[in-house]
């Protein structure tokens, strides 16, 4: 006798994990079948990652959350972990799935997966919706009268705001917990899957201090940042309903442009993930000492603001943003490691690591990408801590050591270092 399955339409969470304000669910929803959730730990990445990753933690976390919400109801996440298209290929044997909604990822691997998930299903008959989510406007929605992108910031925040101005999209109503299909999955602890638990966890947002986001933002030791990063990352907060909120605070919603600023450059110019934004930049000679690179990792280059933000960054997996404008800088042009070793430590490291916003902001600390800080504007570590942080209170806090024999002298002095780096970019323009 053939087994009866249950005819569901799936949503697959990706970094969406929130049942509020989530476009692709709202359109699941709204389909014929009632709703099987599913969440694919995606073996293609998760091999990649040391077993006590904070971010698998916090996924883990909110999943398990998302479980007990829909639990509530009589429903249940379906949670694996496998390579993508090999898992679809149970899903598709074990349910009858009759359609499948998730919505976009613009990463270049998320891209690649997804075709190759739209042409399976295809092959087996099954439509695969994508729906635009973790932004406002994305791919090429905003572009010049001429449809070229905008590669300066600025006139992409004045042309965003024209059309949010026109448009205002609404947060979607997708919480409707009686779509779910009523079936019970086991939920699988964090062990199953091969990890434990992270000593390092992500903290709530705080958009309270959006109301003040202008004055605090810039120094270090006030947390006068919102925090939203990791959240904006894994979908724990939609972005239609945060921008709603954020419309009063025209410094704080100019950020949130920044992110989409990134991800709209990523998309027009994939290039830019494993080279300069600007080929003339190609021909700088990096030292890339790989002693000097582990001294700037560990928080030990002798420049108190550097250390302060390495050592905050190893602990907590968060970096103050005026921080991590300085030790990028110091990197690049102190140091003369090439931008992409910081980038790839950074993404190691930070709960909010976000490929189009790191790639971004490295290219700009480097000078090498768009809209980039120019290559003979070197930060001063000393100066800005002397500006961000003049009572050393956010130095004191990670760098106890500073008057004590123990803290060593600086890596290189200031004065030297950037004339070095100024005659390295100028030969190597090209
Ligand atoms: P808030 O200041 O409260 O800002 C709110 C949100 O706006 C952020 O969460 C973020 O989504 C967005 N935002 C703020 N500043 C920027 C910016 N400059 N570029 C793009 N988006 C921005 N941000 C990331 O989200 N992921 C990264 O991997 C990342 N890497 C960075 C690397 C370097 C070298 C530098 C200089 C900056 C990087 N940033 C990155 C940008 C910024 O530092 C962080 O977004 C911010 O510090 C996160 O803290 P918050 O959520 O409290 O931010």
């Amino acid at each position: 006798m053939q087994e009866h399955k249950t005819a569901v339409s799936v949503f697959w969470f990706r970094r969406d994990l929130r049942l509020e304000d989530n476009h692709g669910l709202y359109r699941a929803i709204e389909g014929d079948h009632p709703v099987l959730p599913l969440f694919i730990f995606d073996t293609n990445i998760t091999d990649e990652l040391p077993a006590d990753d904070a971010r698998i933690s916090f996924i883990h976390k909110t999943l398990h959350s998302l479980n007990n919400q829909l639990s509530e109801h009589g429903s249940a996440l379906f949670c694996i972990k496998d390579e993508p298209l090999a898992g679809w290929k149970k899903i598709t044997e074990k349910f009858d799935v009759k359609a499948v909604y998730a919505n976009e990822d613009y990463e270049p691997y998320a891209k690649s997966r997804d075709n190759s998930i739209h042409d399976f299903l295809k092959s087996r008959g099954i439509p695969f919706s994508l729906v635009k989510d973790q932004v406002i406007f994305e791919k090429a929605e905003v572009v010049k009268a001429d449809e070229k992108p905008y590669t300066v910031y600025t006139p992409y925040r004045n042309k965003w705001q024209d059309l949010f101005r026109e448009e205002r999209p609404a947060p979607y109503p997708s919480d409707d917990m009686h779509s779910f299909v009523k079936l019970q999955f086991r939920f699988p602890g964090l062990s199953e899957l091969g990890f434990r638990s992270s000593g390092i966890k992500v903290p709530d947002y705080k958009l309270e201090r959006i109301a003040d986001y202008a004055e605090t933002r810039d120094i270090p030791a006030l947390a006068g940042t919102s925090r939203l990063g990791p959240h904006l990352r894994f979908g724990t907060i939609g972005i239609r309903t945060l921008v709603k909120k954020a419309e009063s605070y025209p410094v704080f919603l100019g950020e949130l442009i920044w992110r989409e600023f990134f991800m709209q450059i990523l998309y027009h110019f994939p290039h830019v993930v494993d080279q300069n934004f600007r080929p003339k930049y190609d021909g700088i000679a990096w030292r890339n000492d790989a002693e000097e690179f582990e001294r700037w990792k560990e928080g030990r280059t002798g420049y108190p603001i550097v250390d302060a933000g390495m050592r905050e960054l190893n602990s907590t997996g968060f970096m103050h943003n005026r921080v991590r404008m300085v030790v990028g800088s110091f990197l690049c042009k102190h140091l003369l490691v090439d931008w992409k070793w910081g980038e790839a430590y950074f993404a190691e490291k930070l709960l909010d690591y976000e490929l189009s916003s790191n790639n971004g902001n490295w290219q700009w600390v480097a000078g090498t990408g768009c809209d980039a800080s120019p290559y003979f504007r070197v930060f001063n570590p000393t100066a800005q801590q002397q500006k961000f942080d003049p009572k050393l209170d956010y130095i004191n806090k990670w760098v106890p050591e500073l008057d004590s024999t123990g803290y060593p002298e600086p890596i290189v002095e200031h004065r030297l270092a950037r004339e070095r780096a100024i005659r390295a970019y100028k030969k190597g323009l090209l």
